[in-house]
């Protein structure tokens, strides 16, 4: 009878605590977020990192950034809402910040040495890994979307100057006179450059103390509700830049990163250096390797690593549980995400 009795409590004991465990999240849960914590969507962009002093910026040109970058998050959070691919949703939204003359990528990207527009971008879809990246190209009117027939339709990832364009041309992705991309605060800030190399008889494009620190790169970075991410990223480079130099943005792993088991990242800041410190892969790595949380990751990378390194810029991020990280070490970030029933747009540290 004792044994029978003994035998009926612990068969209770274990229902009792079994059915407690299976309550609570597993140490190693799979890679899959809980489907019931996972927003339905989340989506953030950046303009560019750098020197965005409240002294220099009119109350127009605020408010034209502001509603530029909300329009532009508008675009993406439609395409999530409605079902959309992150990946689609990234790429539209790059398209109309490409297409606004307030930021340096498309119209109104910086200009090289020579006075010409180079663009480079490139996107990456975190389900599968791939990736399309161009760079250097100067009469395609959105580089993003060549990036993208890049990942779709050839065996490569990368794909640069005229063999760039030829592909371009291939495949339907719209050309356009280079003239499109000019515009005059961008050309103003080249001669100011130009001038102050002269008075300080330096040739180096981008020597710390000629370079200018206003960026204005975009990006965007996504997660849909089949828990898919993608980040992508545009930009003209830096202005006055020389003998076909390429940054971090075209360069997936340093400028451009996704990957479904942690996180989306698109970088914005002193190339050179996001070259060097694989830093949008950085931060999947530190999720990934060290078991990390997005804003640990991100922090580190941005606020101290880069910072330790000399290296101005940010970088905006989402992971697979729908997690938002916009961190940077310049004065500001042109910047914005939204979520279901969120959203914001911010420049300063604010
Ligand atoms: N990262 C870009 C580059 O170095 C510049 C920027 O982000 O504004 O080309």
């Amino acid at each position: 009878m004792m044994k029978e009795i003994n035998f009926f409590l612990a068969a209770l004991l274990c229902a009792v605590f079994g059915f407690t465990a299976c309550q609570q999240t597993p140490q190693h849960a799979d890679n899959k977020p809980d489907m019931q914590q996972r927003p339905a969507y989340a989506i953030a962009i950046h303009g560019g990192a750098g020197t965005l002093s409240r002294a220099i910026m009119t109350p127009e040109k605020e408010a034209a950034y502001r509603t530029a970058l909300d329009s532009a998050l508008l675009i993406g959070e439609t395409v999530l809402k409605n079902g959309g691919t992150s990946l689609d949703a990234v790429e539209k939204t790059i398209v109309f910040l490409e297409d606004c003359p307030l930021f340096n990528a498309g119209r109104g990207a910086v200009f090289t040495h020579e006075g010409k527009n180079e663009l480079d971008a490139s996107i990456m879809d975190g389900s599968n890994q791939k990736a399309g990246a161009v760079g250097g190209v100067s009469i395609i009117k959105n580089p993003i979307r060549l990036a993208r027939a890049v990942m779709d339709k050839s065996p490569h990832v990368m794909l640069v100057g005229r063999g760039a364009e030829q592909f371009a041309l291939e495949n339907q992705i719209d050309t356009i006179d280079p003239k499109w991309f000019f515009t005059e605060e961008r050309w103003q800030t080249l001669q100011e450059m130009l001038a102050e190399e002269k008075k300080n008889g330096k040739t180096g494009s981008l020597d710390p103390a000629l370079r200018d620190y206003k960026f204005g790169t975009v990006g965007c970075v996504a997660l849909d509700n089949q828990g898919h991410l993608a980040a992508g990223t545009s930009t003209g480079g830096m202005t006055n830049k020389r003998w076909n130099r390429l940054g971090d943005s075209p360069v997936i792993g340093a400028g451009t990163y996704a990957s479904d088991d942690a996180c989306a990242v698109s970088c914005t800041g002193h190339g050179e250096f996001f070259i060097r410190y694989a830093v949008a892969h950085d931060v999947w790595a530190l999720m990934s390797y060290k078991g990390l949380s997005l804003a640990e990751a991100a922090e580190f990378v941005v606020n101290k690593k880069l910072v330790e390194k000399g290296a101005e810029g940010g970088l905006i991020a989402v992971d697979k549980a729908g997690n938002i990280s916009l961190p940077f070490n310049s004065e500001g970030m042109y910047r914005g995400y939204a979520k279901p029933g969120e959203r914001k747009v911010l420049i300063y540290k604010e």
